[in-house]
């Protein structure tokens, strides 16, 4: 027997439809907030997440599924959404004078070699949105807004964004500096990567999933403290609209996001203080490091199956139908034969509709009509068929009534 790939995971049943339930909420509030809806392929040039994620993330240096394809390409599975996002946007030279930003959101399946636990798939679904050419703090806002709200809007009440900033170029240089001073003394202490980020990107050190504990990380300088006047301008400006939109958040100065390419405003989004729920930030650099016109961008992703999970376990009710339209039953071939006319029609006219598919008895059927939990059942009977009526019940009250076939949808118009 074959059984499915260590992190992965089969969907379906009662899963599938509070999934598709979250998916249309996420889809209908990004359309509200303007985010137009993009797929971008599952696997893309290698080359392209190390240019934008980073040579030295964790993400590309052990977790990436690369191989070469039959015409000797060196290929990834796309390991977040943001890259090919980019990749897009510049290949479709979208850059250049944006009167208004360029909006988009995506929900597609992401791949990352990470040893499974809970929380941690191989195979995992992210919701995210990149928002194109705005370098005001508006833009920023409006990502936020759309993480925290989505989150709101799904029932969970306890959420709060931990939010800092890592300033402009000259900041980020500067806090640089300082925090290689400060490192350099403990290096013995760091795990081997990081004794390597030391000297290729210090800041990585800070994201580290093995030292992240070490007490050495706590006392590290903290990079608000390195702002320039603008970076701390531009972040105070930010804050005072997180404020007039009564969003709840929280400077924490030791979110620096594993991605290399963000800049001025990175978040996380949280659950009761701690659980990690989504992360984003502004990463103005990425478009030009692509090869595009420099545009600023700013971005959010969120893991779907954890929010499912997370639901779950606070309790919170999923609106999943678990009733269906109507069953409707009959035995003889002409009834079998008008069952699946019917059964037919009311399914284009938006009913759901079920019919016996097994060659059971009425009293099996019967059975199947309270399985599936159905609203309407539609007994027919060969001499009502003959006179094109049909016997239609409430299968709650148990009131029937017998009504002309070619009423059947405008009844149940009226009636569901
Ligand atoms: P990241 O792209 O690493 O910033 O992750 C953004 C969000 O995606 C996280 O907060 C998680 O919700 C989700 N996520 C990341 N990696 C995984 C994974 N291996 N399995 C499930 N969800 C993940």
């Amino acid at each position: 027997m074959i059984i499915k790939q260590k992190g992965t995971y089969d969907i379906y049943g009662v899963d599938a439809k509070k999934r598709q339930y979250i998916k249309n909420v996420l889809d209908t509030l990004s359309d509200k907030y303007g985010y137009g809806f993009i797929e971008t392929p599952v696997f893309e040039a290698t080359e392209l997440f190390h240019r934008s994620v980073g040579d030295e993330s964790d993400i590309v240096k052990k977790e990436t599924y690369d191989f070469k394809d039959r015409g000797d390409r060196n290929i990834s599975l796309r390991p977040e959404g943001t890259a090919g996002v980019v990749r897009w946007f510049v290949e479709n030279k979208l850059y250049g004078n944006l009167t208004d930003p360029v909006k988009v959101f995506y929900c597609e399946k992401m791949y990352r070699y990470e040893r499974p636990q809970s929380g941690r798939q191989r195979e995992f679904t992210q919701w995210g949105f990149e928002c194109f050419g705005s370098d005001f703090v508006e833009s920023d806002a409006e990502v936020i807004s759309l993480a925290y709200n989505a989150y709101k809007l799904l029932g969970l009440e306890n959420v709060k964004v931990k939010i800092n900033s890592l300033g402009d170029d000259e900041s980020r240089d500067n806090y640089r500096k300082a925090l290689v001073d400060y490192l350099k003394p403990y290096k013995d202490e760091l795990c081997d990567d990081c004794k390597r980020r030391l000297e290729t990107n210090p800041l990585r050190v800070l994201d580290c999933k093995i030292d992240g504990d070490n007490d050495i990380l706590k006392n590290v300088p903290k990079i608000i403290d390195y702002l320039n006047e603008e970076s701390k301008n531009r972040f105070d400006k930010l804050l005072e609209l997180l404020d007039l939109l009564e969003i709840d958040y929280e400077i924490d100065s030791n979110i620096v996001r594993g991605l290399d390419y963000y800049n001025y405003t990175v978040f996380e989004i949280v659950l009761n203080d701690s659980l990690a729920l989504g992360a984003g930030g502004r990463y103005n650099n990425l478009v030009e490091s692509l090869g595009g016109e420099s545009t600023p961008a700013v971005g959010f992703a969120m893991g779907l199956d954890r929010v499912v999970e997370i639901l779950d376990n606070e309790n919170i009710e999923i609106p999943i139908e678990d009733s269906i339209d109507v069953y409707i039953l009959g035995e003889s071939e002409n009834e079998r034969n008008t069952a699946s006319i019917l059964t037919q029609t009311l399914r284009l006219n938006s009913f759901s509709c079920e019919m016996d598919m097994m060659n059971k008895t009425f009293k099996n059927q019967f059975k199947a009509v309270d399985r599936m939990n159905a609203k309407y059942l539609i007994l027919l009977k060969d001499d009502d068929i003959k006179e094109n009526v049909i016997t239609i019940k409430d299968n709650k009250t148990r009131e029937e009534e017998k009504i002309s076939i070619v009423d059947l949808v405008d009844y149940l118009d009226t009636h569901i």
